[in-house]
């Protein structure tokens, strides 16, 4: 059989061999729910809270900073809208800031809460190269703006933003506004453990990008920020999200943090194999790599050919056994061109036929040369 190639690791990535048997036999041996008060369930609560410390320690913070949530898009969710609410509630119009290379599941809250008047929002524009600029970031923040959201890794471009230092560039204007980071692609892959000692506000991560489970995430939040809650019932994670805890899930998420946190120079292999790729891509006739290299992270790597169709090249590869990426995963079997593209000063035409190479723990260098020989194959045909 073809052996086949995973070069999708921004969409989700594998988890290690018996993570979920682990996990299994973890919640096998304590099956109980953490609201119970009797054996079971303290049992259960030891767990879950063992998982959140070791969550806690990603961002060098304390366990009560987190707050499980689904995932990422749960978490953006429960944090532009809890902030934006709870001045809406006060009577005032808020402003926020978003920059316009977020993911859907920022960009379209944004969308959700201007459309029904809840919030205005300045969409600041990115860079051609893909970062925020702090004087755009500035002249974007006005006296009625009360939160600004930063993707910090970019899913489809792999661009770092320096959101310390965009953060405390905000708070230096606005000392009161809400600094947001959407950090599920800078998990696992940059270091974290500042957070919790900066000005940075809150963050959303989801573990499937980390090898755990899907369906599981956090809000880190500063423990003082306070947040108007998305899921009301029980009361469970200290109110601010109701619910039966998705324990397979925190478990899960757990022991991933714990393997981060011991896991030294995560980057390392992925250097090698993206320099590797670029040095050789770059010097196509017609091939584009689209974002500022000495900005990317080598986990990702995103590119067209000119003249060539996203779909032809996403079937060459399928063929080739290689899983990659048009645009941003969440868009995949759609038709529309890349926001992040077109916001970075692509035509329709490059944004709507981009193709996303991203890499992780079992990406090797014979995957680099498998890519080369599907993406030479198109040049010189084309050529
Ligand atoms: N933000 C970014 C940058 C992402 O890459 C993703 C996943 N594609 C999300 C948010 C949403 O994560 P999830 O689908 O796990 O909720």
């Amino acid at each position: 059989m073809k052996q086949l190639i995973y070069a999708d690791y921004n969409a989700t990535t594998p988890s290690p061999r018996g993570h979920e048997d682990q996990v299994f036999e973890i919640l096998q041996a304590s099956f109980g729910s953490p609201s119970s008060i009797h054996h079971f369930g303290r049992e259960a609560k030891r767990l879950m809270e063992d998982a959140r410390e070791n969550v806690a320690k990603l961002f060098g913070a304390e366990r009560k900073s987190i707050v499980f949530t689904s995932g990422a898009t749960e978490s953006n969710n429960f944090c532009l809208k809890g902030v934006v609410f709870q001045h809406f509630k006060k009577g005032e119009r808020p402003h926020i800031v978003i920059t316009n290379s977020e993911h859907s599941s920022v960009h379209n809250v944004a969308k959700f809460l201007e459309g029904y008047g809840f919030c205005t929002v300045t969409y600041a524009p990115i860079h051609s190269k893909g970062f925020l600029e702090k004087d755009t970031l500035l002249s974007a923040i006005n006296e009625r703006t009360v939160l600004v959201a930063i993707i910090y890794v970019n899913n489809e471009t792999g661009v770092v933003n320096p959101v310390e230092e965009l953060a405390r560039a905000a708070k230096g204007k606005k000392p009161n506004l809400h600094v947001h980071v959407d950090g599920v692609q800078a998990l696992g892959k940059l270091d974290c453990t500042w957070i919790g000692r900066s000005v940075i506000d809150s963050v959303s991560v989801s573990a499937h990008k980390v090898g755990g489970l899907k369906g599981i995430g956090c809000l880190y939040k500063k423990p003082e920020v306070s947040l108007l809650p998305l899921l009301h019932g029980g009361g469970h994670e200290r109110g601010w999200r109701s619910g039966t805890e998705n324990m397979p899930g925190i478990v899960s998420f757990g022991l991933r943090a714990k393997a981060i946190l011991e896991r030294k120079e995560p980057l390392n292999h992925l250097r090698t194999l993206w320099n590797h790729l670029v040095e050789r891509m770059r010097v196509l006739p017609g091939l584009e790599i689209h974002g500022d290299l000495s900005r990317c992270l080598p986990t990702t790597l995103n590119f067209t050919i000119h003249g060539v169709a996203g779909e032809e090249l996403m079937l060459r590869f399928e063929n080739a056994g290689i899983a990659v990426s048009s645009g941003s995963a969440c868009l995949s079997g759609g038709s529309e061109p890349s926001r992040v593209l077109t916001a970075m000063g692509y035509s329709r035409d490059v944004a709507a036929n981009s193709i996303r190479l991203s890499f992780g723990e079992g990406s090797r260098i014979e995957d680099a040369e498998a890519i080369l020989a599907v993406v030479r194959g198109f040049v010189q045909k084309k050529g």
